[in-house]
């Protein structure tokens, strides 16, 4: 399994909560925000531990912490019932938390996709989140904060939750994904957080992503090329942004070899394009400034095919353009 929990234990919102719960002084609302969709709820079930185990910090055995895992322990609640948080669900949570815990002293209300909660449901939740019962915990997860209201966050104790850095990702990861190189191109190209490592990771796409980005730099001689190259592209579907991510990581890391600055990569993400010729310092960066024009141009909804066609001759016009310089 992912080992989450000691990523978590080295940024400040971790600390900081431990230090509450050991101080006798948790706050009765807590906001973690962090891109990481994929993995709210196990923050939050560590965050719930942290509240409930003896230990003041997840010990990970007694039997609060495995019912917690296994999402059975009764005195702590995860929402939204569905994807987003409604007002029934606000509602639900607000006549529950006036019902005394079962198995301890503190009672753990989850609601994580917070960033789905309408201006009522925020409004309900108000006078719980400011003045909960006794022994009443609120544990708040959002992906972002704009939409939360500032009578909201005022009224919760709020923590980001910062990117990791590739190596920490790296060493979270690798016994879930055996696969090192591809491991560590999905981290390069991922938001920092787990969940973006692990959904590049397990993408089909993804590997079809990197082959067609290789083959593009290395294989795409002459004008002739660039409709055979952008029609395999363009077969990529969902995944010609990934193709774009990944085109601008060769990218940099050819323009590092070009310099000489090899020792500056630690991992070489592809190291076949050493072997790709015909690219210039000028060229490079003339390629890299296109993708990222690319990368813009789709996101205003031009179709693939026209972006990928004309990134693709593009680069190729960059070649010839700086060859000599
Ligand atoms: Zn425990």
């Amino acid at each position: 399994m992912t080992d989450l929990l000691s990523l978590f234990k080295t940024t400040g919102a971790y600390s900081s909560i431990v230090k509450d719960k050991r101080s006798g002084t948790l706050s009765h609302a807590y906001l973690l925000i962090t891109p990481d969709s994929k993995n709210l709820d196990e923050y939050a079930r560590i965050v719930a531990k942290i509240i409930v185990c003896e230990d003041g910090e997840p010990c990970l055995s007694c039997r609060k912490c495995r019912l917690i895992d296994a999402n059975a322990f009764t005195d702590v609640k995860f929402y939204p019932k569905d994807a987003a948080v409604k007002t029934d669900d606000v509602n639900e949570i607000i006549e529950e938390s006036f019902i005394k815990p079962i198995e301890g002293d503190k009672k753990v209300f989850i609601i994580s996709h917070a960033e789905t909660m309408s201006e009522i449901a925020q409004n309900k939740l108000l006078k719980t989140l400011e003045e909960p019962p006794n022994n009443v915990y609120i544990v708040v997860l959002s992906t972002s904060e704009f939409s939360l209201l500032s009578t909201f966050k005022s009224r919760v104790k709020k923590f980001e939750i910062p990117p990791y850095s590739e190596d920490a990702l790296f060493s979270a990861l690798m016994q879930d994904c055996p696969d090192e190189e591809k491991l560590r191109v999905a981290i390069a190209v991922s938001d920092g957080t787990v969940g973006g490592a692990q959904t590049y990771y397990s993408d089909k796409g993804f590997s079809a992503a990197c082959t067609q980005a290789c083959d593009v730099l290395i294989n795409m001689k002459k004008s002739g090329d660039v409709l055979r190259f952008s029609n395999k592209v363009t077969a990529l579907g969902d995944a010609v942004d990934e193709f774009l991510s990944v085109l601008l990581l060769a990218l940099s890391e050819m323009l590092y070899l070009n310099e000489g600055k090899e020792s500056l990569i630690k991992n070489l993400s592809f190291p076949e394009l050493k072997n790709a010729e015909g690219f210039t310092r000028g060229s490079i960066i003339h390629a890299i400034e296109t993708t990222n024009e690319a990368v813009k141009r789709k996101k205003a909804n031009v179709s693939d095919q026209t972006v990928v066609e004309w990134l693709l001759l593009s680069i190729l016009e960059g070649k010839h353009k700086w060859q000599k310089s």
